[in-house]
């Protein structure tokens, strides 16, 4: 029945003039990094009030070390693993046109994917807050924190979405032109939970796309959305898919 659902999977990929990938906390557990929700998960350690932006701007003394333990020292440490490098894999031999990823984590850029539309920012980057100027992660030292702008001394803040903070117009705009052309859509790892991102992949489908999905158990896509359900890891089931397609 699975190996069915990947023939199939595969056959799709083959014949679509564009296919894109929606990428989500899921793709990235293997590399390292727990997702956001579920047990063990960074909600069930830290509270994530204090990752809301007004909460951020009132108290940056209380909440920039807690953002260099998670998305600085834990982040930093993560490589990508096996489904990262399969999806660049298939960018590179011309079968993926780019990926949407709700992750922030650049693991995708760090696997050699070259159009990556990072739906909620990245922790590669950094923006003042009073003078609007944008850094270089690397280029900020965090041993003094908050990390002074080094412009004009104002409070810096990753340049990804915090809670109570709206999707940057440009990314979701080329996120939601992609779905609209492509004919297959590779969803992993993200069962959708979180709005607008989540729509992604029902936009492909309004748009007579193909959705192909893997994940660890079924989701709100698997029913409704999905044609093709390859269960399982991340790490096993996409480079499982990506060979089937380029032989
Ligand atoms: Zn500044």
């Amino acid at each position: 029945m699975s190996n069915h659902a990947l023939h199939n999977a595969a056959e799709a990929l083959k014949k679509a003039r564009c296919a894109m990938a929606f990428t989500g906390a899921g793709i990235s557990v293997e590399s390292g990094i727990p997702p956001f929700r579920g047990p063990g998960g960074v909600w069930s350690k830290y509270d994530p009030d204090k990752f809301e932006k007004g909460y951020f701007k009132r108290h940056p003394e209380e909440v920039w070390p807690l953002l260099k333990e998670i998305f600085y020292d834990m982040y930093g440490r993560a490589k990508p693993n096996p489904a990262h490098l399969a999806l660049a894999e298939l960018e590179a031999a011309g079968k993926l046109v780019g990926i949407v990823t709700q992750n922030i984590d650049s693991l995708h850029q760090d696997a050699g994917s070259r159009v990556v539309h990072e739906y909620h920012g990245s922790t590669r980057r950094m923006q003042c807050l009073s003078c609007r100027t944008f850094f270089k992660t690397e280029a900020i030292s965090l041993d003094i924190l908050p990390p002074p702008c080094p412009a004009c001394g104002g409070l810096l803040k990753p340049d990804f979405v915090f809670f109570g903070e709206g999707i940057p117009d440009d990314v979701h705009r080329a996120a939601t032109d992609l779905a609209k052309q492509a004919d297959v859509c590779l969803v992993i790892g993200t069962g959708g939970e979180v709005v607008p991102a989540g729509r992604i992949p029902i936009v492909v489908k309004r748009h007579g796309g193909t959705i192909i999905e893997i994940n660890l158990r079924d989701t709100s896509y698997t029913y409704n959305t999905t044609d093709y359900f390859l269960e399982g890891k991340a790490g096993t089931r996409t480079p499982e898919l990506v060979r089937a397609v380029l032989g």
